[in-house]
């Protein structure tokens, strides 16, 4: 990972700062109405939309350890935020990577001021039951219908990055390509209990012609989902950034179980964290690499619900915001959920089952 931003720690504080000056006193509205844009454009003022990355030098980088601890601090304070900022931050840098050379224009026109990347691409996953569909055109170009069950951000982002399969090869192909977000992709809202200020919505393409250019990647169906498991699998920073969030407020609580609760938690949640980090420095696949996320993603889970205990009826007031991490993370849970994370989650729970009857 590139360290060519010095300040990473100015970075890191003043992020910190927004997160609980702004944020964290603006979740529960944020969640009541919609993540207001002045979040996104503060977050993109000081490069941490695509990270540093303009269409000029798109190496420059912050380090990873400031990019995870970013990623807590705003998932923390305020997860629809989160949410929506981590659409474009998570994505862009990867596909920077993927293409680096010599970056097409769609996605140099993301790296421009004011731009907003959204991700319609968790359906191809549930391929072929549910999917968007690519057509070849006599230019190169492609030809995509269908629906998009979910896409975070809408009102917001300038583009979409859409995964479509076509079946017109010998394999499936995965067509993977950015284009503006205009009126030719229809949205409908979607009646959410979690994450509903995230502005998510699901789209519908009825023949939209995407642009030879607009094609980022075409790849079989068999190798995209063989990275896609690679990067779905794995705890990811904002899961600690919640469960760090739900102990201090455990703590402030007051009551002396809750601080011993919390004492206990704070520490499992570090080493945790510490593990899960490190498996990923080491490449961050398989079933260490699973067992953590789903550890994780229960760890959450209890703790939330500690958090509820804690403050009691009230917990549940649309005022409180023991209730915002309860329904967050739940969505932290099915959040790029593979069949393979499914199961390991759904083990898991049985396994629980076996320990509450002995
Ligand atoms: C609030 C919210 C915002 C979201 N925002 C976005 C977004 O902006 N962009 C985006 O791309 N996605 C987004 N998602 C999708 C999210 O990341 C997850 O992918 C999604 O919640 C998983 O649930 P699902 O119902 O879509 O998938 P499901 O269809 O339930 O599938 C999940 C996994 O289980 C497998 N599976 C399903 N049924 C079976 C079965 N019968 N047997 C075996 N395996 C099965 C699927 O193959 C898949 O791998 C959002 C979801 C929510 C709730």
């Amino acid at each position: 990972m590139t360290t060519e931003r010095a300040d990473g720690g100015a970075l890191v504080a003043a992020v910190e700062e927004y997160a609980t000056e702004v944020l964290l006193p603006g979740a529960l509205e944020a969640d009541r109405t919609e993540v207001p844009r002045r979040h996104l454009e503060w977050l993109a003022e000081r490069g941490l939309l695509s990270w540093g990355a303009t269409a000029e030098d798109p190496r420059v980088s912050v380090t990873l350890d400031d990019q995870r601890r970013v990623s807590e601090l705003i998932a923390g304070a305020c997860p629809n935020t989160w949410l929506v900022w981590t659409q474009h931050s998570a994505v862009v840098p990867s596909l920077l990577a993927l293409l680096s050379d010599d970056p097409p224009a769609p996605l140099r026109d993301v790296l421009r001021p004011g731009a907003l990347l959204g991700v319609a691409m968790s359906d191809l996953r549930g391929y072929p039951r549910r999917n968007l569909r690519a057509r070849p055109r006599a230019d190169g170009g492609w030809l995509v219908d269908g629906s998009v069950s979910w896409f975070t951000g809408h009102g917001l982002c300038t583009h979409v990055l859409l995964g479509a399969v076509s079946e017109e090869g010998e394999e499936p192909q995965v067509v993977v390509a950015l284009v503006p977000l205009d009126e030719r992709i229809g949205a409908s809202p979607l009646p959410l209990v979690a994450l509903t200020g995230s502005r998510t919505v699901s789209l519908t393409l009825d023949g939209v012609e995407i642009r030879p250019e607009e094609v980022l990647v075409t790849q079989t169906y068999a190798s995209w989902s063989e990275r896609d498991l690679r990067t779905a699998d794995g705890p990811q920073p904002h899961v600690f950034g919640l469960a760090e969030r739900i102990v201090d407020e455990l703590r402030s609580t007051g009551s002396a179980e809750a601080v011993e609760a919390a004492d206990a938690w704070g520490e499992a949640i570090g080493r945790l964290r510490a593990r899960s980090y490190a498996e990923a420095d080491r490449g961050g696949e398989g079933d260490v690499s699973l067992a953590l996320k789903v550890g994780a993603h229960e760890a959450l889970g209890v703790l939330s619900d500690a958090l509820v205990s804690a403050r009691g009826g009230r917990g549940l007031l649309e005022t409180e915001r023991a209730q915002l991490y309860a329904r967050a993370a739940l969505f932290f849970r099915v959040q790029g959920q593979s069949a393979r994370v499914r199961r390991a989650q759904l083990t898991a729970a049985a396994q629980a089952a076996q320990t509450a009857r002995d």
